[in-house]
């Protein structure tokens, strides 16, 4: 088999508990040695992030210390201008190659607003994307697959539907933790204790 890459990719703002579980799982489901989290400097389809690219980028690194599983690209923090998927996607291509076949993972929750992507259609060439659920996605699922077939076409859905994963639903956000802090709530549970002590110390979110 040839090699493989598996990314993910989110604003990290911050990095928790939901995110780590689901990439672990992920890793297991679809034996991958390794999952990549890129953090992207200015999300597109998001408000700007509450925490300085820098803050995100350090909690991110303290959260997987020690986790060989996981690592970090920086090519969207490096990057100037929106975090296109896609200029990530083709900047990978061209590192790794046309043989690599490039993993990348969304949360469901990202699923209905895909055909939005920037050039979604090439993104769909260059990577495999990969769906782990989240709540409450099971419900809504059959409505978001028929709007997705009117925009994608029914090929590309059916590749969708066949990538989605059973990951343990766990109901964390990052917009959550912030909430929390900024009403002084503990996060203890959400957040791994390295990232709740960098929270507590750059007084983020308050
Ligand atoms: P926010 O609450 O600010 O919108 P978020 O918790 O969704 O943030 P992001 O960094 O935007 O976090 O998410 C990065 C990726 O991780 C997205 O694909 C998202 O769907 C996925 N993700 C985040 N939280 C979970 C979770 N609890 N379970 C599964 N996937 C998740």
């Amino acid at each position: 088999m040839g090699e493989e890459v598996a990314l993910f990719g989110g604003t990290f703002d911050p990095v928790h508990f939901g995110h780590l579980i689901t990439a672990r799982a992920v890793a297991e489901q679809c034996r991958f040695e390794r999952i990549t989290f890129v953090p992207a400097a200015s999300p597109p389809h998001k408000p700007p992030a509450r925490a300085d690219t820098e803050h995100r980028l350090g909690m991110l690194e303290l959260a997987i210390r020690d986790e060989g599983l996981f690592d970090i690209c920086r090519l969207e923090i490096d990057r100037t201008g929106p975090s296109y998927t896609l200029d990530t996607l083709e900047e990978l291509r061209r590192q790794h190659g046309p043989r690599t076949k490039i993993h990348w993972i969304i949360g469901a929750d990202m699923l209905e607003g895909l055909p939005t992507w920037h050039r979604v259609q090439d993104v769909l060439v260059l990577a495999e994307i990969i769906v782990a659920a989240r709540p409450p996605w099971q419900q809504r699922l059959p409505a978001i697959l028929n709007g997705l077939t009117r925009e994608l076409g029914t090929g590309q859905v059916e590749r969708i539907r066949q990538a989605m994963i059973d990951t343990p639903l766990i109901n964390i956000s990052s917009s959550m933790i912030r909430e929390k802090v900024a009403n002084a709530q503990p996060i203890t549970d959400l957040v791994p204790e390295l990232v709740n002590t960098y929270i507590r110390e750059h007084c983020l979110y308050r």
